[in-house]
């Protein structure tokens, strides 16, 4: 009940633009049937073991999104499910995408995950790595994988300014390359705001956020 309470209190609030990821990691199925249960279809996991687990035993009209960092060697076991990938980081990781997505005859939506934070540990690309993979003649060729979006994370502190300056500098990047239109790149989901954050992420063009604890309680990774 707790769950499905929670969804509805978040969703009430969401505006009708912004998609609710439940970010379900280190959570038993049964507390995903009890957000399932409450109309909830998008689930965000960040280990790939962990989440086809999950999508072996759920119900098949779950969209499943990886929200971790990903290893290149087993994008394979989530390339014949996977929904959106978000935290696409190098063209590398792309080519492997694009290699199993076309083995299981898909083309794999993914978001490219953008470096905003402060904390170095913190994965992602910045404007300038963003832009040499754009350049790149070999992305072109990525026929099976197609760039949907923009995703990234804020620094962890209670500075909210410091938040919003980064969430901003995002949208303006997310901004600047909606106008670019490739078959293989065509934004148009921004992914940013998990539970600490998301009012503000959306308040900054947020189009995707992405919640766990205050849907499922807090993690226990014991
Ligand atoms: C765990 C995680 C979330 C959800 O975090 P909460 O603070 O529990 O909402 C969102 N995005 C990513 C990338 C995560 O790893």
């Amino acid at each position: 009940m707790r769950i499905a309470e929670n969804i509805q209190n978040i969703k009430a609030a969401l505006p009708p633009e912004v998609t609710l990821v439940a970010v379900s990691k280190t959570k038993p199925v049964s507390d995903l049937m009890e957000a399932y249960a409450a109309g909830q279809r998008i689930f965000g996991e960040n280990k790939i073991q962990e989440m086809t687990e999950k999508w072996e035993q759920l119900p098949k009209d779950i969209e499943w999104h990886m929200i971790g960092h990903v290893q290149s060697n087993k994008v394979k076991y989530m390339a014949p499910y996977v929904a959106l990938i978000h935290g696409v980081d190098s063209l590398k990781l792309l080519q492997e995408i694009n290699k199993q997505a076309a083995k299981n005859n898909r083309v794999i939506d993914c978001l490219l995950q953008i470096h905003i934070a402060e904390e170095e540990t913190k994965f992602g690309l910045d404007a300038s790595e963003l832009e040499a993979i754009l350049n790149a003649a070999s992305f072109h060729s990525l026929q099976n994988i197609k760039v949907i979006g923009l995703m990234g994370m804020a620094t962890f502190t209670e500075d909210n300014a410091q938040i919003q300056k980064e969430f901003q500098f995002l949208k303006s990047l997310f901004d600047q390359y909606q106008s670019v239109q490739w078959p293989n790149f065509q934004l148009q989901t921004l992914s940013m705001g998990m539970s600490g954050d998301y009012q503000l992420a959306i308040d900054c063009g947020s189009t995707m956020v992405r919640i766990g604890s205050s849907i499922f309680g807090v993690r226990n990774y014991s």
